[in-house]
């Protein structure tokens, strides 16, 4: 037995994986991983197309970033009373790099953390109870964060929390009414969204919580004018704007963030993955000036253990700085394009029905029937679950021709490390194109 096997067979006795049948579930063992790839215990070379879960923004074993692991120690660990400096500078590069309303950062240990915190100042600043967000979205798997979730995940959290209320994202691609454009499509949104806060009691409403782009659903690019439209009803009616970048944030869309593409700025933003490219825990949320103020006057009523965390700040610190040095953002928006003329090139094959991306930010979604779309999974059916295993073949066999990722639904996830050069966006899209030629081939959608 190699060492590698043990690991497998204790991994498979003692570990709980997320979301997933145990019995049947078949971790890989990743032995060795280097810039955009991986390679398991049989020496087999995988693309990492996915960079693990959308966050090995700089590649993996990144020498900078490694390097700042042997300098852990050279600032003593501290409570999140005390005042760092790895922590005072990740705090003030975060705020120079977000919108320039944005004012001060508290510090979480990742994602869904981080947008529990923000549900819970939001409820601070504004006194009201009532958080909208959207189906099709994921904010984390916590009590807080499974509830702010409106995909399937989030029924392991029901019966929910009072007070979180759902609304429709637009899925131009699934919507079942025709629209001329894109515009056509927001004032629709924006209207059914203006109803419904009068529904609920603008008065109630503390905040609308929303991946600006969603992720895990299938990179649903927002219509023309959306999110500011959004910003405006949020101004109306006094309510909190928060915007979900713990996936989009750090680079992933070829910006900062993913609000930088639009014109507004959100009063809230929760971050986590891209900040420290999953080398260390690390999350937070971003506040604006206002509400920042509201803080110099009022309590802020939470706290963690390991809130701005040395170790986890301090690898932020170098992984900050590598953006900078390596132009690695100007890097994603670059590849961004070629990435997307390689996936426009897929719209001839019968199975893809739609592709959407924005920097290295993709969502491949498969269909049955092109000229139905019909889905190959429905939403819904079997908690989304794949009931045939189609998506889950398809996933299979890219891997094992070494391109990694994973899907969600019909939609299959390519967002690689931002260091990606273009032989390697060729080399991994042509194992795409012939895996997708070969899933064809064998009739199997
Ligand atoms: N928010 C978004 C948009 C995410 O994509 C994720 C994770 O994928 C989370 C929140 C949850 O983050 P974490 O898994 O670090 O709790």
């Amino acid at each position: 037995m190699s060492d590698y096997l043990s690991i497998k067979e204790q991994d498979k006795q003692y570990v709980l994986h997320s979301w997933a049948k145990q019995g049947s579930f078949n971790p890989k063992v990743i032995a060795k991983a280097e810039g955009v790839c991986f390679w398991d215990d049989a020496g087999n070379r995988y693309f990492d197309m996915s960079s693990q879960l959308v966050y090995v923004n700089v590649g993996h074993q990144h020498p900078k970033v490694l390097k700042a692991f042997q300098e852990i120690g050279t600032y003593p660990l501290a409570g999140p009373s005390f005042a760092t400096k790895p922590k005072s500078d990740l705090s003030q590069r975060i705020i120079e790099l977000a919108p320039s309303n944005m004012a001060k950062v508290f510090y979480t240990s990742g994602g869904a953390e981080a947008n529990d915190h923000a549900v819970k100042i939001a409820r601070m600043v504004s006194g009201r109870y009532k958080i909208f967000s959207r189906y099709r979205s994921y904010h984390g798997a916590t009590f807080g964060a499974g509830n702010l979730t409106g995909e399937s995940r989030r029924f392991a959290a029901e019966p929910g929390l009072p007070g979180f209320v759902k609304f429709e994202v637009p899925y131009l691609y699934r919507e079942v009414i025709d629209f001329d454009s894109e515009e056509a499509a927001t004032a629709y949104y924006l209207g059914k969204l203006r109803n419904q806060i009068l529904y609920e009691g603008s008065d109630t409403i503390a905040a609308i919580f929303i991946e600006p782009i969603p992720g895990s659903n299938g990179v649903l690019i927002p219509p023309k004018g959306y999110l500011e439209g959004v910003r405006a009803l949020c101004d109306e009616f006094g309510i909190l704007m928060i915007c979900d970048e713990v996936m989009t944030g750090f680079g992933r869309t070829g910006k900062g963030f993913a609000v930088d593409h639009y014109d507004f700025k959100p009063d809230i933003m929760t971050f986590a993955k891209g900040v420290t490219s999953g080398y260390a825990p690390l999350g937070g949320v971003i506040i604006s000036e206002d509400i920042s103020r509201f803080f110099d006057e009022n309590v802020l009523m939470t706290g963690l253990t390991y809130s701005g965390h040395t170790m986890c700040t301090q690898i932020g610190v170098a992984n900050l700085e590598v953006y900078e040095e390596e132009n690695i953002f100007e890097n994603a928006e670059k590849m961004g394009i070629l990435l997307k003329q390689r996936l426009e090139k897929l719209l001839t094959f019968p199975s893809i029905g739609e592709i959407r991306s924005i920097g290295l930010f993709a969502g491949v979604e498969l269909v049955k029937d092109k000229a139905t779309k019909e889905p190959i999974i429905q939403y819904g059916l079997d908690y989304g679950k794949d009931p045939v295993g189609l998506m889950n073949k398809f996933i299979s066999m890219l891997s094992a021709n070494g391109f990694y990722t994973y899907s969600h639904e019909s939609t299959v996830i390519i967002a690689p490390p931002l260091i990606i050069t273009e032989e390697q966006i060729n080399e991994a899209m042509d194992i795409f194109e012939s895996t997708l030629k070969q899933f064809e081939k064998e009739g199997l959608f």
